[in-house]
């Protein structure tokens, strides 16, 4: 703690890995010697730099810019890019950590990293939008590349801001790398990335249900978010067969006994991609309610998938899911659960998936991305949905591997975490101290 002042979030992530794997460390000495893990917890590099840019009004506004470029183990810096007022050097710092582990667990080449700004996107016009995404890439160039480091969106970046921060990227570097993955499609973008993280949270929530012998098929589930993760969490929930009751944004949740329709889907979706509004504007279009100020895990469902922002379901929230009957929660978002409330649900033996694991089906696409524009391809669909999906079994099937409890139950949060970090580890040991 002396060496990260002022950092919780980054202190809640490293004291959560470190504690699962404390029991594999002490059966595995080898993985404490060398400073490993000292090492592990220093990220390799950050950049801190300021983003100067004028708004439609002739004023000049400054803000923070940042890359946490955490391990380079096993394959280049890879995550993604925040632009959010809460963004700083603690919840970036926790991100990429995370990142690293997760990366691992893809089975795919990719080191960990994250970056963003403290820009606030909200209420900015498209131009203002722009203007900041390319002042961000002025000084963010020089540090990014295809075999260096490759950022992709997170919340409050998208498909429109990550054109533009690719189209600068070209325009400085007069090259065609693959420098952002989550492009447009005319322009190297991998289809079915825009759904990856959603789809791959249920496709994961699916594999804990069927190996207890259960499906989605039927169960109510709430959702949080209404950005990108938890649209398309949505979607693959609905085709499932699940019933989708809730989903929210910071100024509330939207409760919809009914369930979501494909029609109420696509309505979302104009709501918040097209006019980038607020959910209550999409409550009064769908005839749903809305309710101010709350988050949605009082409604009694049973599979929750949180996927809005970190530390978003708290000890209470935990219990009331359980009192009412949870039996999965997998997390769409990064962190979502705070470390309070994983402990309750691991305890009441809920199937528990950490964002690490379930989350993974985003940067996996992303690595996919990687490999097409690399080749000079383009991959249909179908093949994309198909290698998403393997993945997320592979990494279910890690979590097992490794996160078998004493009573034969299993716990994701350590299959995860020891999984992740037995690939990261293997690669720091074979390198030697650097
Ligand atoms: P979006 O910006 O598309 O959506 C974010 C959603 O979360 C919005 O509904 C937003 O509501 C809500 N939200 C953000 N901050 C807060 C807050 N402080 N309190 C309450 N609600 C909040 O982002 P994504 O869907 O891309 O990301 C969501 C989560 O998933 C993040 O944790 C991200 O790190 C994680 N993730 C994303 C991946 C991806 O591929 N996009 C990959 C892996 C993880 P509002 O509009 O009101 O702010």
């Amino acid at each position: 703690a002396e060496h990260n002042p002022g950092q919780p979030e980054y202190l809640q992530a490293v004291a959560e890995v470190m504690e699962s794997l404390w029991p594999f460390i002490t059966e595995h000495p080898r993985y404490a010697e060398h400073g490993l893990l000292d090492r592990l917890i220093e990220p390799e590099r950050i950049i801190i730099f300021r983003v100067a840019w004028v708004n439609d009004h002739g004023e000049v506004n400054v803000n923070r810019g940042y890359r946490i470029q955490h391990s380079s183990s096993i394959g280049p810096y890879k995550g993604g890019t925040r632009f959010h007022p809460s963004v700083n050097l603690s919840i970036l710092k926790f991100l990429a950590f995370e990142q690293t582990f997760k990366n691992a667990l893809t089975t795919l080449p990719m080191g960990g990293g994250k970056g963003g700004s403290n820009f606030d996107p909200k209420g900015r016009s498209p131009g203002e939008i722009m203007r900041f995404c390319q002042a961000y890439m002025t000084e963010l160039f020089r540090h990014i590349g295809s075999d260096t480091d490759v950022p992709a969106g997170d919340i409050g970046v998208g498909g429109r801001e990550v054109g533009f921060m690719a189209g600068m990227m070209k325009k400085l570097s007069n090259r065609a790398d693959c420098v952002f993955t989550g492009k447009g499609l005319s322009f190297g973008g991998s289809l079915i990335r825009p759904e990856a993280t959603g789809y791959g949270t249920v496709y994961f929530a699916e594999e804990m249900l069927k190996q207890s012998g259960r499906s989605l098929d039927g169960l109510r589930v709430s959702v949080s978010g209404s950005g990108n993760v938890a649209q398309y969490a949505v979607e693959k929930a609905m085709a499932l067969g699940a019933k989708v009751i809730t989903v929210s944004d910071s100024s509330g949740t939207v409760v919809d006994e009914e369930g979501f329709t494909p029609e109420k889907l696509s309505e979302l979706m104009a709501c918040k991609n097209l006019r980038y509004d607020r959910i209550s504007s999409y409550a009064e279009c769908a005839k749903a309610k809305f309710i101010p100020g709350v988050r949605p895990w009082h409604v009694p469902v049973d599979v929750a998938l949180p996927c809005a922002t970190q530390n978003e379901l708290n000890e209470e929230d935990a219990a009331a899911l359980i009192k009412n009957g949870v039996i999965c929660v997998a997390e769409g978002a990064n962190m979502p659960s705070t470390a309070e409330a994983v402990k309750h649900f691991e305890h009441n033996k809920v199937l528990f998936a950490p964002g690490k694991a379930s989350n993974a089906g985003g940067v996996a696409t992303s690595g996919l991305e990687m490999s097409q524009n690399a080749m000079r391809l383009s991959w249909p669909r179908e093949e994309v949905d198909a290698r998403l999906l393997e993945i997320m079994q592979a990494i279910h099937r890690s979590c097992l591997k490794y996160g078998q409890r004493k009573d034969g139950s299993i716990s994701y949060v350590d299959g995860a975490n020891v999984a992740g970090f037995v690939k990261v580890a293997d690669a720091m040991i074979g390198q030697g101290v650097v």
